[in-house]
Order: structure tokens, then C-alpha cells, then sequence
């Protein structure tokens, strides 16, 4: 072995000796609630595929129908000759379905974030942020270089003295939240926070990776649950890998932002077009989580079955109503435990370690779907209540 690689191995060790080692499974099925792992079947509680529709057939059907018009590769980036009339497609109804003037496509969630921030965002600047944000819009702000300032998870209080200390030292201002934190699935402030950027003279900017299809009473997301509009909330990001089932990003906003991201967004201008057959089928997903509102009912259905189910046992639940349900468990070590007895008994539940989450609140990160039945949850409560410790519960 090369220094290098000595230097390395060192490093895994060390990691796997801190139970921090992370490791793939393989799936052989599609994405479900039902998935397969090896000779496994297991019953899945940890995907965000919140409604379901990752392995729909109306959706299979238009990636396959655009596949065989459009081919596969998009063979450019946007700019060069990669921007298809499904992508377009995709974008006019993506503006309208989040209220805004236009919404632009970007390969994958993280280089959303990374586009807006690095595009908008440099060095004369000061970014606030939530200390719980995602890895992505932190990495962002690293990349734009500005003054990066992170404030207690949801303290309007803290990060207003923050503001009025700032008076006006830098150039822009800029608030950056997940709009659900996808960890803990406890909601941002937004009404709040978009009173503070409007009297602190700060842009705001929600990242509702969790949001969209999910909350909103057509699955418009966090901005449509707290009706803020453009002017309110003038960077506006959502992901198609979650509730939409499918793959890739936007950016929603008014025209002058979204021409600004196409000229200025380095994530945007240098990386090839999602696939059209990829746009194609996130049309068809948006479609249907708009008109087909039985699966936002039914998956906060089961949310409720669970929530009082595991109330009931003393389970330590946190404060979400969304589909991200976490159990707090502390230790490292022990989260592996109970995620592994929950293996053998047949579910699949994601061990939640730092540096994802702060040391010492290693969680289950238990997610929900419309695909879940009452009977699915039933059977996850039945195997919680036999798994978790009782230190790790309220006496009742
Ligand atoms: C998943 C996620 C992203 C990244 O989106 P991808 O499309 O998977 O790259 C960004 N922000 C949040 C809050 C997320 O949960």
C-alpha cells in the first residue's frame, strides 16, 4: 500500500471503530414499500418516496414512451443542445404549480443549491443559516465564500439579534432554511422567517426537498402551507427524487432570478441535462400528485396510526408532522442494534449516525409512504415495542 492509502485505511478503521462506517445495500426490486436485498424481503419504513410513486406504471410508461421518441442520453448541458421540449414542458409546469414566473430544471438537488447560492451569494456577502440545514446548502455557502452564520435550529429570536448586529455590514443578506428538516421532519418558521427578511432587508431562500407533494393542499409544498408567494419567498428549491419519485431538482422564482441562474449558475451551465425521458415522467408524477389527493390523505393517515401508536407505547416521538417520523436513540452503537433486530424481523429503518445528525442523538430515521397500509404500520409498532429498550421510553 501507498502512504496514501496507509493514511486511508487508517481512517476507516478509526471510523468503523466509532460505528460511523456506512454501508450499501444492494436492492434487487424496484423502490417500494416492499423492497428486495439479497435473498431478503423486506418491509421498507426509510425511502422518501413519500407517495408512493417511484415504481407507478402511468409514470413508468411516459419515461418509456419518451425513451423511445427521445432516446436516452440529453447529450449536452442546457445550454449547449441538451434542453428538450420535455424538459420545458416540465418547467412551465413546475412555474405554475409553485405560483411563480418561471422554475428551471437542475440535475439533482445538491447543484440546485449549490447554483442559487454560488450564482447569488459572494464574498461581500452574509449567509444565515439553520444549524440543522442540509449538507448541500452549507456546502453552498462555503463555495460562495461569503460569511457563513448558522443559528440555533429555529431561534427567529436568536437569528434577529443576529440581523440587527449585522446593521449593514455586508452587501446582501441572505436566510437559507429546509423548509422540513429532513432529519427530524419538524418544520422551518417560514411566516416568521419571511417577516424578518422583509424587515431586515435579507433574501430568503427555502429548500422543500421534503416539502413538495407532501404538504400544501395540492402538494404545494411548505410555501403553499404558509402561502407565501414570490416577493415573500423569492428563491424557492425542490427536489424530484423524494414525494415526486423521480430524479433531478428546480428552482422556482421570479424571471429576473431564474435568467440571472441560467447566465450565472455554475451547477446549471457545466453538467449535462437530466435525461427528457427523466422530465417526461417527473410531468406525469406532478400531474398526479396534484389531482390525485387520496395519497397525501392516506399517508397522513398512517402518520397519525403511527404517531398514536407509538405515543402509546412511550415512545419518545419528536415534534413532525410529516412523513419523517424519528425515534431518538443517543448512541451510536445502539441505534445499530435496534436497526438490525428491526432487519432480522424483516424491516428495513434508517440508523441515523453523525456527522448527519449532532453527536450523541444517533436516531431511527422511520419515514412513511402512501404505499404503507394501516396493517404495514401496525406490523412496525408491534416490532418497535419489542426492539426498543426501556430506558429508551416514558413510563407510562
Ligand atoms: C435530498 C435533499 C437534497 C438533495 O437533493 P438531491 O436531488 O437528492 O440531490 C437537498 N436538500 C434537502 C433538504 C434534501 O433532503
Amino acid at each position: 500500500m501507498s502512504p496514501f492509502e496507509i493514511s486511508l485505511e487508517a481512517a476507516l478503521i478509526e471510523r468503523e471503530q466509532m460505528q460511523r462506517y456506512r454501508q450499501r445495500m444492494t436492492l434487487t426490486s424496484p423502490q417500494s414499500t416492499r423492497v428486495r436485498v439479497g435473498d431478503k424481503d423486506l418491509l421498507s419504513f426509510a425511502s422518501n418516496d413519500y407517495l408512493g410513486l417511484a415504481n407507478h406504471p402511468d409514470i413508468i410508461t411516459a419515461f418509456q414512451q419518451a425513451a423511445e421518441t427521445r432516446g436516452v442520453g440529453s447529450g449536452a448541458s442546457h445550454l449547449v443542445c441538451g434542453h428538450s421540449d420535455y424538459h420545458h414542458q416540465l418547467e412551465e409546469a413546475l412555474a405554475k404549480f409553485t405560483g411563480r414566473d418561471r422554475a428551471l430544471l437542475f440535475s439533482t438537488g445538491y447543484m440546485a443549491n449549490l447554483g442559487v447560492i454560488s450564482a447569488f451569494v459572494n464574498r461581500k456577502d452574509t449567509i444565515w443559516e439553520d444549524k440543522w440545514n442540509h449538507a448541500s446548502l452549507l456546502d453552498a455557502a462555503h463555495l460562495s465564500r461569503a460569511k457563513l452564520k448558522r443559528f440555533r435550529h429555529n431561534d427567529c429570536s436568536m437569528l434577529e439579534r443576529e440581523l440587527l448586529k449585522d446593521g449593514s455590514n455586508s452587501n446582501r443578506r441572505f436566510i437559507v432554511v429546509d423548509g422540513v428538516f429532513s432529519m427530524d421532519g419538524d418544520l422551518a418558521p417560514l411566516t416568521k422567517l419571511s417577516t424578518l427578511a422583509e424587515q431586515h432587508d435579507a433574501i430568503l431562500m427555502v429548500d422543500d426537498a421534503h416539502g413538495f407533494g407532501v404538504l400544501g393542499e395540492h402538494g404545494g409544498g411548505c410555501a403553499q402551507l404558509c402561502k407565501l408567494n414570490q416577493q415573500q419567498l423569492p428563491l424557492l428549491v425542490g427536489t424530484l427524487g423524494k414525494a415526486f419519485g423521480t430524479f433531478g431538482a428546480f428552482v422556482a422564482g421570479s424571471n429576473t432570478v431564474i435568467e440571472s441562474l441560467i447566465q450565472l449558475a455554475r451547477p446549471y451551465i457545466y453538467t449535462t441535462a437530466l435525461p427528457p425521458a427523466v422530465a417526461a415522467a417527473s410531468l406525469k408524477s406532478l400531474s398526479l400528485l396534484q389531482s390525485e389527493s387520496w395519497r397525501r390523505e392516506q399517508l397522513h393517515a398512517r402518520i397519525a396510526q403511527f404517531r398514536d401508536g407509538a405515543e402509546a407505547m412511550g415512545l419518545h416521538l419528536m415534534d413532525s408532522t410529516t412523513p419523517i417520523q424519528p425515534l431518538l436513540v443517543g448512541h451510536d452503537a445502539d441505534v445499530l442494534a435496534i436497526a438490525k433486530q428491526l432487519n432480522d424481523k424483516g424491516f428495513m429503518v434508517g440508523a441515523i449516525r453523525p456527522p448527519t445528525v449532532p453527536e450523541g442523538t444517533a436516531r431511527l430515521r422511520i419515514t412513511f409512504s402512501a404505499g404503507h397500509s394501516e396493517e404495514d404500520v401496525a406490523r412496525l409498532l408491534l416490532a418497535l415495542d419489542q426492539v426498543i429498550p426501556s430506558d429508551l421510553r416514558r413510563h407510562l
